[in-house]
């Protein structure tokens, strides 16, 4: 069964409201508890949802306003900017400095788009000037070293891996290292997929940060997971410290709600979503255009 995203059901929420004649406390109401019910299955934090309702009744207070103001627009807007504030877990991204190391480790669940965003993201930093380097630490998916080398090669970006060696972790050890040695300022490692239930490929993901020490963690979630979006970002915030968020697919028909859990469960700030295949496809986050793009 495919569960419906958590954005469709708060746009759904707030459509059936436009379609009351009369805007009134029973109407407002209805409307919130649809959108507290939806926060709630997709495992917002109870707190986080009990206050969009409160803040959104103190904002609004529509028995009181005068019958020519248009309530609609105003319960939206609402809502909205408690979405936005949602999305903000008030902890700014890690920063890549110049002039020295900085290692950032990806993480995320296999066909996630991981290796893809790995190269987008080094691809942003060196148009920035940064000079980056990509290591492959996925030893598990046959064929992910050649796609991050093919990656890798159509960027410009130099890149570390190995057919042979099947530690990942010391393959990422190595890399960096080799980096590091050469002066590189953004060091990306990219990690096997996992699985959930895949404890041992859990372990080998720690063993990776301990011998990098990354400097932030990565944490890439697929924006069609819909209600999977809390388990997923939980069990791996539970094993890594995941310090970022990054959304990808949102080109497809996913609405993104799943970004709200993703931010609730990691208290990461999401820092770029991915819009497509290409290197170009990738685009800061944006916390207005990506509350409108999930109503929308
Ligand atoms: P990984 O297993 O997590 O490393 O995933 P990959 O990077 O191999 O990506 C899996 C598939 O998703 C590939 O076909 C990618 O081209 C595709 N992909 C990655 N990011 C995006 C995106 O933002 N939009 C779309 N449409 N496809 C994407």
């Amino acid at each position: 069964m495919v569960l419906a995203d958590l954005g469709s059901k708060v746009a759904l929420a707030l459509r059936k409201m436009t379609q009351a004649t009369v805007i009134d406390q029973t109407v407002m109401n209805e409307m919130l508890s649809e959108i507290c019910k939806a926060l709630l299955q997709a495992d917002v934090n109870v707190a986080q949802v009990k206050h969009l309702r409160e803040q959104v009744k103190r904002n609004v207070d529509v028995e009181a306003l005068a019958g020519g103001l248009n309530k609609r627009k105003m319960l939206e807007q609402a809502v909205c900017n408690e979405l936005c504030a949602m999305l903000d877990p008030g902890k700014e991204p890690y920063q890549p400095k110049k002039k020295q190391p900085n290692v950032i480790m990806f993480v995320g669940l296999q066909g996630c788009g991981k290796t893809t965003t790995c190269t987008k993201y080094a691809y942003m930093y060196k148009r920035k000037g940064f000079k980056c380097a990509l290591v492959c630490a996925d030893t598990f998916r046959a064929g992910a070293f050649d796609q991050l080398k093919q990656n890798a090669t159509k960027a410009k970006i130099p890149f570390y891996g190995s057919y042979t060696e099947t530690d990942p972790a010391q393959i990422a050890a190595e890399g960096v290292q080799k980096f590091k040695d050469e002066g590189y300022e953004i060091i990306i490692v990219d990690t096997s997929g996992r699985h959930m239930q895949e404890e041992a490929l859990f372990e080998e993901m720690e063993q990776v940060a301990q011998l990098t020490q990354p400097d932030d963690v990565v944490f890439v979630m697929d924006s069609s997971i819909g209600q999977a979006a809390h388990e997923q970002a939980t069990a791996f915030k539970s094993k890594v410290a995941v310090g970022s968020v990054i959304i990808t697919k949102l080109d497809g028909h996913a609405k993104g709600g799943g970004a709200l859990s993703a931010v609730a469960a990691t208290g990461a700030p999401i820092t770029n979503i991915g819009t497509g295949e290409h290197i170009e496809d990738f685009e800061e986050f944006e916390v207005k255009s990506f509350v409108s793009r999930m109503l929308g």
